[in-house]
Formats: structure tokens, C-alpha cells, sequence
């Protein structure tokens, strides 16, 4: 099976000629139809709102495109909510889960008047001296152990650094309630890019039966269960697409077994997805600018992992087309790599692809979250622009790409100048 872009080979000569790869390219339509289908599948939860998780891609056009999704943004950082706000997000369309958290972030996260989601026991005291508390405040749970599904391992939050144990999660209800605090969400992020529909609904039975154990004994009202980020997308072709609808039905099942019986029926859905809500709409455009024939063979291109660091990072598979060689005989065999001076700098090892000519347009699939948002400066590497692929089939920039002032711009460069 073969993936197919949201971009053809026309388009993007079309558009080199304006602005030259390497860039990042994201689809309005394919992000508008994939929220459309998210809301509407937790469309049976009255309260059910999705908080972007921001550092996904954290460029303002996406997020007000989000935003006239009916969705929220979940930010990690003091810029993060600074954007949020620009963006025109308010209040409770702010959820702010950060862990290790400087004490300006959560005195904004407090003034923008976003719900917080206290990441430990700790942070209650320390934020204490900062701001006041808000009648709603959230806590990170970490179960500890290993997550499983269908006895397989999926995650261990036990080594994880997020969360509160169980028993700090009580302690935490019963201290914020004699500071005046009056209702609660819970929240768990326990694995990552997962791809199996049954995630979220375990993982909601979890937080749903813990619901219930808090209310009981803390005798405290939870306001939502956020059930964060973790729903994955196929990255390579051969893996199982997530299907929304599917998921939202097994969360439902799980709030009609566990919350309605326990009177709790007016609890809110809340979600963090990142990955889910842009991945698949993202592609890196860029070009073939070498081959190398030594003891493999290499294709080098104009974008390397500062513009993409999940391959390095973690090994992950990002899927490649040749553009205009869609239907040609993957009958080469390459090592797809960047310029940096780091071996692992290689989006590809022994990929099956048709025959690369210098100069050939190369799309990276998947790129729409955590992709530009994880780039850096590297070997003095250069960020790429963003561009947008509208509705109406129009294309516009909407991050330009860094140029060598910006590089430098931190630097004091004029007193080294003769
Ligand atoms: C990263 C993150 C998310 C989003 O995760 P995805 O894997 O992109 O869905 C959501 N919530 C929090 C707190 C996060 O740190």
C-alpha cells in the first residue's frame, strides 16, 4: 500500500518558485475534515472540548484554524500560552499541564485564567505563594507499573517523570479543598502514538473508576477527566489507521459503566491530542541535492534533522515519496540522508525507492506535528518556512524560513567586527 501526498509534483514546482524547498507544507481541508470527525465522535459528552497540545505545531494559522474547530490549546511553557493568547483562546479554551514549571508560567497560565493541571503535590505549595487558586484546578495522575493492553506493554509509567502517585493524588484533593478549591479534573497521558482503539477507552476506564474512588473519598466534585494526548497515526503504510469514531463509542461505553451509575453523569470529556490532529495533514518538501555511491548508496537532500528530528531522535519511520514517481518500481535501495555532521542525521536506512535523480522533489510524509516544532539550530542549520495549503487550492507562508540574522541574532556580533 502506498501513501499517497496531499501535494502533486505540479504544485510544488508551482511553488518553488516563490519559496524554495526545504519547507514544511500543512493541508486546511485534511485538518478541518479530522477535527470535524474527532468532535463529532465525542459529540454524545456535552462538555467535551479537545485542547490542541500546542508544541505539536505551535505556528498561529494553525491554531486559529483549531480554533474555529471549536477547539482548545494545552500548553507547556510561558511562550506556548503567550501564543494561545494571541491567537485570542480564552479561559477555559486554555488547559496549562506543564511539569517542572518556573514560577512566571504559572503566574500567566493563572492571569489567562486557563485551567492548570498540577504535574505534582509539590507544585500546590509553591504555587500557593504565587497566585490565587481557581475554583477548578486540575491534577497529572502516573498509575505507576506498566500499561498494558490486551496483555501487551504499551508504556511504563513507572519510569516515566509525569504524575502524581495514587495516594498524592488524595492528598492533593484534600489539601486544595482547605485552600478553597471547589472541583477537580484528572488527567493521564500513559502511552504514546498508540494505535490501537483500545487506548483511550482503557485508559478512560482508569481515570473513570479513579473518578469515582476520589469523589468518594475526598467527597469532592471532578468537574473532567482529560484523557491528554497518545492517539497515534499510521506512520508507515503497513500500520492500522485509529479509528475516531470507534474510540469515542469505547470511551462512551466506559462513562455509561463506570460514571453514570455513580451519579456522575456531568463530567466532561476533555482531550490533548497533537500528533492526531496534525500529523498526517504535514509533509517536508524538499530536493535531492546528492548521490553518493560508497559502501551504500546515499541520497543526500536540502533539509536535514534540524528541519525533522524524529528519525534521529527515536528511529522512527517517516514514509518518502518521489514526486512524479509515484508509480514507479521501488527497485533501489537507499540511505536518505541530511547534512549534518551527525551519522544519524538519515530519514531513511535501506529504503526501497524508485531510481532518485539529482534535483528530484522528495516528500516526507507525516510531518504535521512534532516535526518543525522539534527543529533546532544544529551545525548552524536554518529553520524552513511553513506554508499553508488553503481550502481553495491557494498556498501561503505562514512562518518564513530563518535566515542567517536570525542565526545570529542573539550574539553581540558587532564587537568582534573590525
Ligand atoms: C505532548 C503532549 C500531548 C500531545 O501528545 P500527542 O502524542 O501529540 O497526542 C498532550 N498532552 C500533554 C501534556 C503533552 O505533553
Amino acid at each position: 500500500m502506498e501513501k499517497k501526498p496531499f501535494v502533486t509534483k505540479e504544485l510544488i514546482e508551482e511553488i518553488v518558485k516563490k519559496y524554495p524547498t526545504p519547507f514544511h507544507i500543512y493541508d486546511e481541508k485534511g485538518i478541518r475534515e479530522n477535527a470535524r470527525r474527532l468532535k463529532k465522535a465525542f459529540s454524545w459528552n456535552k462538555g467535551y472540548k479537545e485542547y490542541f497540545a500546542v508544541k505539536a505545531t505551535p505556528n498561529p494559522y494553525i491554531l486559529k484554524i483549531l480554533k474555529e474547530e471549536g477547539c482548545g490549546v494545552d500548553c507547556s511553557s510561558l511562550t506556548e500560552l503567550m501564543l494561545s493568547d494571541i491567537v485570542g483562546f480564552k479561559n477555559d479554551e486554555i488547559m496549562f499541564s506543564s511539569n517542572v514549571t518556573p514560577k512566571e508560567d504559572f503566574v500567566f497560565a493563572r492571569q489567562l485564567n486557563a485551567y492548570i493541571n498540577f504535574d505534582d503535590i509539590t507544585h500546590i505549595d509553591f504555587y500557593k505563594e504565587l497566585a490565587p487558586f481557581a475554583k477548578t484546578m486540575c491534577l497529572r495522575y502516573n498509575p505507576g507499573g506498566d500499561f498494558t493492553l490486551n496483555n501487551e506493554i504499551m508504556d511504563t509509567p513507572k519510569d516515566a517523570k509525569y504524575g502524581m502517585t495514587r495516594e498524592q493524588m488524595k492528598d492533593a484533593i484534600i489539601k486544595l479543598k482547605s485552600y478553597g478549591v471547589e472541583s477537580f479534573g484528572i488527567h493521564a497521558f500513559l502511552a504514546s502514538n498508540t494505535k490501537d482503539n483500545g487506548y483511550y477507552p482503557k485508559l478512560a476506564s482508569i481515570l473513570f473508576n479513579l473518578a469515582v474512588e476520589l469523589k468518594n473519598e475526598c467527597d469532592c466534585h471532578i468537574e473532567f477527566v482529560n484523557l491528554s494526548g497518545g492517539v497515534g497515526v499510521d506512520y508507515k503504510p503497513s500500520e492500522p489507521k485509529n479509528d475516531i469514531e470507534l474510540i469515542g463509542q469505547g470511551v462512551k461505553e466506559a462513562y455509561e459503566r463506570i460514571l453514570i451509575p455513580n451519579n456522575m453523569g456531568d463530567v466532561k470529556i476533555f482531550t490533548e491530542l497533537g500528533r492526531f490532529m496534525l500529523a498526517p495533514y504535514g509533509h517536508l518538501v524538499c530536493k535531492a541535492i546528492h548521490e553518493k555511491h560508497i559502501y551504500k548508496e546515499y541520497i543526500g537532500l536540502d533539509a536535514c534533522a534540524a528541519n525533522l528530528m524524529r528519525p534521529a531522535m527515536y528511529g522512527a519511520y517517516h514514509h518518502i515519496t518521489v514526486l512524479g514517481k509515484e508509480n514507479e518500481k521501488c527497485d533501489h535501495i537507499y540511505d536518505v540522508t541530511g547534512g549534518l555532521c551527525e551519522n544519524n542525521d538519515k530519514f531513511a536506512i535501506d529504503r526501497k525507492l524508485p531510481k532518485i535523480d539529482i534535483g528530484d522533489y522528495i516528500v516526507i510524509h507525516d510531518t504535521g506535528a512534532h516535526g518543525f516544532s522539534m527543529g533546532y539550530n544544529y551545525n548552524g542549520k536554518l529553520r524552513s518556512a511553513e506554508l499553508l495549503l488553503k481550502e481553495d487550492g491557494s498556498v501561503i507562508q505562514i512562518r518564513r524560513k530563518e535566515e542567517p540574522a536570525d542565526y545570529f541574532a542573539t550574539l553581540d556580533l558587532d564587537k568582534f567586527r573590525k
